[in-house]
């Protein structure tokens, strides 16, 4: 029972092995196999369950499997959560797994030759992550234009709320970054996201991504307005509950 057989890429295991995270949880044992097959996939799971990894390691795998971002691209994987705090949370977790994973000569992006290298390319190209995520949110620290100049280098996966995710996608003419390149989207604590009144903003997020795109979808909870909004979000999805 280990994470050996679930397909993922050897440079992830070598990261989990590293940080000594070796038995999947069984929201993970669920999830993983699911996820990794292109379905979508309704998770019911409690936090502590260890849902963010079941959702971060296909993620990763999905990533890897498409080229890095050029400067101006959208993200390949979107993920929506209802607050700050659970998106700088989950941003945390993701950069944990991927920090170590380096892009190799023939994956890497030579932002210059697209004529926007600031300092800020040469540190991140120093650097030289795989995958690098950006996290959104409004209030507190985040400043907008920080986030967007992140978007603007480049980034394979956005974390966000929903409200300055739309904030962002209108910004300066729909000119910051698009959603054409995202194939993977994932929602978590969609209960919270019911209860905060979020609804409209995801069905318009979600409106502007092809609707071929892989969903994936977590709560603690499964009123029935989730049904509806989880149904109208998602192709026949794979449900788990632990
Ligand atoms: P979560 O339920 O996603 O908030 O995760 C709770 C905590 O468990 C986090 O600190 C994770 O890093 C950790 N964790 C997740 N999966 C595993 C695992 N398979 N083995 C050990 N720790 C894990």
């Amino acid at each position: 029972d280990t994470f050996d057989q679930a397909g993922l890429d050897s440079r992830i295991l070598d990261v989990l092995h590293s940080m000594s995270i070796e038995t999947p949880t069984p929201i993970q044992r669920q999830v993983l196999p699911a996820a990794m097959s292109g379905r979508d996939v309704m998770g019911i799971a409690q936090t502590g369950s260890g849902k963010t990894l079941a959702y971060v390691l296909p993620m990763i795998r999905h990533v890897l499997a498409q080229p890095m971002c050029l400067p101006g691209d959208g993200p390949v994987v979107l993920v929506i959560a209802p607050t700050r705090e659970l998106c700088v949370q989950i941003y945390h977790e993701t950069k944990r797994m991927t920090k170590s994973l380096q892009a190799r000569p023939d994956e890497r992006v030579e932002s210059h030759v697209w004529g926007v290298q600031t300092k800020k390319d040469k540190e991140k190209k120093e650097k030289n992550e795989r995958i690098r995520s950006v996290c959104i949110y409004g209030g507190g620290n985040g400043t907008i234009s920080d986030q967007i100049a992140a978007l603007k280098r480049g980034a394979e996966v956005v974390v966000c709320t929903p409200g300055r995710m739309i904030e962002i996608l209108c910004a300066n003419n729909g000119k910051v970054t698009t959603l054409f390149r995202t194939t993977l989207v994932i929602l978590d604590e969609a209960d919270r996201m019911l209860d905060l009144g979020f609804v409209p903003q995801i069905t318009r997020i979600l409106q502007i991504i092809r609707p071929d795109r892989q969903t994936m979808l977590f709560s603690a909870t499964f009123p029935k307005q989730l049904e509806a909004m989880a149904r109208s979000m998602m192709t026949t999805p794979i449900q788990i509950q632990v």
